[in-house]
């Protein structure tokens, strides 16, 4: 695609309009940020939130929810089956929706989510048709993730073909891994062959990593871990803000037990299922859909209902959770070589006091870090005593966000061309 005949859509003081769309298999979430200047800021650019959706039950039972950045209901309604029957329309949909985020103005670019760059990028990269044919080629690697990513990237392409598309990745943060963290213990020609760990949630840890670097730029410079704790769960250990080493791998499956998938498991029990008779598609449901939390406890993937439940099950699932989190703490701090902080994100890393405090009660002796009690509960952004030796963090993340200063970043890159 050329991007020569780009045009901008403002001033340079007005920054850039860029949507943000992020694909699933039944839902598709899309923003509108402008991204402006602001040497405040690390990177020197700042995205700001115009409004947001998504639209849920595509083919099934379509609902449009969007909000404007202020909270305003811009838009809450069921749609029938036939008007929204794939992403195609979902997209059309949404981008109609969100022109009145957009304020009528037409996004200068789309920041796209895409879960893998493989062993090729390792930063986000505006796309063509040959960056379309590398990344259909890693579906295998992303099954539920990639495929989607790329219909949403397909539905753009047919509808604008002018419009300046940009492929964000969740693995391209952690291509600084050294290869002794890529690695599986395989006959070597599997890692030449791309069987290695790539790690996922880069686009939360670049965010937070530039974050810490805004409000605290001497602990941005050492070794941190960030524990990403949604309905997907990895951590990543930092130095100098660059990801040294992450607990997922060639997959979005392995490392700390998550709401419905199991994280690490012996290969074994996978050779176990086989020769009991399973499918790759029983094996496959089962792993991502039916295991971590929910699989524990038997109620739910969600922390909030196993917190409040009071089940023995429930305490299972929460204890093992916090258990895994606490032990892959230890492991990347080999790695690191220390511990200098210790920082929570997403859904339950932000808002799950009790999680943090048990996670961090179990590290005390190891680290002798020591969580302040009132400060955990309001969910403070310092959540550590004065006299924790680690200091701990609870930070909002914004992956959304990191896409649009990409997308922004590379549009203004392919217009000075
Ligand atoms: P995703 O990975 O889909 O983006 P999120 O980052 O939104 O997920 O995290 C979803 C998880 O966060 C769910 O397990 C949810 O229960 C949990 N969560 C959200 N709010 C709270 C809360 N107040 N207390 C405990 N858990 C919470």
């Amino acid at each position: 695609m050329s991007t020569q005949s780009t045009q901008p859509v403002h001033s340079p003081e007005e920054g850039h309009v860029v949507l943000v769309v992020n694909a699933g298999s039944s839902s598709i979430k899309c923003s509108v940020y402008r991204v402006v200047d602001d040497p405040a800021v690390e990177g020197g650019t700042r995205a700001i939130l115009g409004a947001g959706g998504q639209i849920e039950g595509i083919g099934v039972a379509p609902r449009v929810v969007a909000h404007m950045a202020d909270g305003r209901l811009i838009v809450d309604e069921t749609f029938p089956v036939a008007q929204v029957a794939d992403h195609d329309g979902a997209f059309r949909l949404l981008r109609l929706v969100l022109a009145v985020g957009l304020r009528d103005t037409p996004p200068a670019a789309i920041g796209h989510r895409v879960v893998h760059g493989g062993a090729r990028h390792s930063d986000a990269v505006i796309i063509d048709d040959q960056v379309i044919e590398e990344l259909a080629a890693l579906t295998p690697l992303a099954p539920l993730h990639q495929p989607h990513n790329l219909s949403a990237i397909r539905a753009v392409r047919q509808a604008a073909p002018e419009l300046v598309q940009v492929a964000c990745f969740d693995t391209a943060f952690h291509a600084t891994n050294g290869v002794v963290q890529q690695l599986f213990a395989l006959p070597y020609s599997y890692f030449t062959d791309g069987i290695r760990r790539y790690g996922f949630h880069g686009l939360s840890y670049e965010y937070i990593a530039r974050h810490l670097h805004s409000v605290a730029p001497d602990i941005a410079r050492r070794r941190v871990i960030v524990a990403h704790l949604g309905n997907g769960a990895s951590l990543c250990a930092m130095k100098e803000g660059k990801s040294v080493e992450t607990t997922m791998g060639l997959t979005a499956l392995d490392g700390l037990p998550m709401g419905t998938r199991s994280g690490a498991l012996d290969p074994g029990a996978v050779l176990w299922m086989m020769a009991s008779g399973m499918d790759h598609d029983a094996i496959e449901k089962l792993l991502y859909h039916e295991s971590g939390l929910k699989g524990l406890s038997g109620l739910s993937s969600d922390m909030r209902e196993l917190l409040a439940s009071g089940s023995e099950r429930a305490k299972l699932a929460i204890d093992f959770y916090t258990y895994r989190i606490a032990q892959e703490v230890g492991k990347l701090a080999v790695g690191l070589g220390g511990l200098d902080a210790l920082v929570f994100t997403a859904g339950i890393g932000e808002n799950a006091p009790p999680i943090r405090a048990q996670v961090v009660e179990r590290l005390k002796p190891l680290f002798g870090m020591e969580i302040h009690a009132e400060a955990n509960a309001a969910n403070k952004d310092h959540i550590s005593t004065r006299e924790s030796r680690v200091p701990i963090f609870a930070v909002r993340t914004d992956e959304e966000g990191m896409i649009a200063l990409h997308t922004a970043r590379l549009l203004r890159e392919a217009m000075r061309k």
